[in-house]
């Protein structure tokens, strides 16, 4: 079958022919309908080749949909010609945080070698993928699935970083969200269907503003030198009262810093170069300031944004490519070139 695998960090990804995997005790063999490439596939790609945390060649793709073709021996909670979503953080399924949904917080994932596709296994960029386990398939019912794939991850994230804000974003109030790409444009729409809050959307072109102001921000800012004090026009002396950084970039997360409020929130939530920090400490920031770095989301969290997409909420910008295109996908997403996510439909 044919994957799309990075087979050396530092290069590009490759096409390539592999061999059909079969499901062991316990796991499902999925036919992959769609796969989302991510901004965080692009990290991987460029990290250095010594001390590259993961198997090589793996094949890409941490955001995956697929009908289930084979069941390894066990597995009795799935038939064939089911179609679902693939939940990718990977955990041991017993810990504390794995009992309460919270996977991408397993403790023991580390020690037990158990790692999420795409990110340590074999992901979804390929006809077809193996899920080790039927607890991490969530049935799409007649959700389409290429528009619903990105919600694995572009959706789940940005749902989980917001979530704990929510109290906070009450009337009156203004949430300031940094990147309208794949990540960002959800959690623009996610804002809007939670929140009456006033969204302020960040990014680095015209285009990308229009983007942003088409799937819901009321306003729009260019992520420049200036940011933090055109954003501070708009939200006066009160500052935001969470700010979402889709990007992580030192720029970006000291624009985050500088626009929050007294008690405000601040989510850093893109990856950026690995490095770049917020400071905090007394003088740093408005008083109680919380500063958190989510990671993924829960199971559960998982379900409400499908269910959120049922509801028609949340529409996700898709540009889809063939697994033949899918290098030229990979191509736009270290461009910036994509509105939404791209999404990889195998034949
Ligand atoms: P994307 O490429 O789809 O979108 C990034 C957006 O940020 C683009 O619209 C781009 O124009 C904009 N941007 C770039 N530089 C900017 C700047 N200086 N100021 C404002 N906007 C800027 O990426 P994505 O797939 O949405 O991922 C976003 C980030 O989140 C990446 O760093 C990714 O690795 C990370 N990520 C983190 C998690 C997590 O669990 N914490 C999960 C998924 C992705
Ligand atoms: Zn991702
Ligand atoms: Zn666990």
């Amino acid at each position: 079958m044919k994957a799309i695998q990075i087979v050396k960090p530092g290069n590009r990804p490759e096409l390539r022919e592999v061999d059909k995997p079969t499901p062991g005790p316990g796991q499902v063999l999925l036919k992959v309908t769609a796969a989302g490439a991510c901004h965080s596939d692009d990290f991987v790609l460029n990290m250095p080749a010594e001390g590259f945390p993961y198997p090589l060649p793996m094949t890409l793709g941490h955001e995956g949909a697929g009908v289930v073709a084979e069941i390894g021996s066990g597995v009795t909670s799935l038939t064939e010609g089911t179609a679902v979503a693939v939940y990718g953080p990977w955990g041991c399924g017993v810990c504390h945080f794995c009992s309460r949904g919270l996977e991408n917080y397993c403790t023991r994932a580390a020690e037990l070698g158990i790692a999420p596709p795409g990110l340590g296994n074999e992901g979804a960029m390929a006809e077809y993928m193996i899920v080790d386990d039927a607890r991490h398939l969530v049935p799409l019912g007649d959700l389409d699935p290429v528009a619903a794939v990105p919600l694995t991850d572009a959706g789940l994230t940005p749902y989980h970083a917001i979530k704990p804000s929510l109290p906070k974003l009450v009337g009156g109030t203004t949430a300031v969200v940094i990147g309208a790409g794949g990540l960002g444009h959800i959690g623009i729409q996610l804002l809007r269907h939670l929140t009456p809050a006033r969204i302020i959307a960040l990014d680095v072109s015209e285009d990308k503003l229009a983007f942003a102001r088409e799937v819901g921000a009321h306003e729009t800012v260019l992520s420049d030198a200036d940011a933090v004090a055109n954003v501070r026009k708009i939200t006066g002396n009160d500052g935001a009262t969470a700010v979402f950084d889709f990007v992580g970039l030192q720029p970006t997360i000291d624009t985050a810093m500088g626009v929050v409020g007294t008690m405000g929130d601040v989510v850093i939530v893109g990856i950026g170069d690995g490095v770049a920090a917020a400071k905090v400490g007394f003088f740093s920031q408005p008083y109680e300031v919380s500063v958190r770095a989510p990671y993924w989301g829960a199971r559960d969290e998982l379900i409400e944004v499908l269910d959120l997409a049922r509801d028609g909420v949340l529409e996700v910008a898709v540009e889809k490519f063939s697994l033949d295109d899918g290098l030229e996908a990979y191509r736009r997403l270290a461009a910036n070139e994509l509105r939404g996510r791209a999404v990889v439909i195998p034949d």
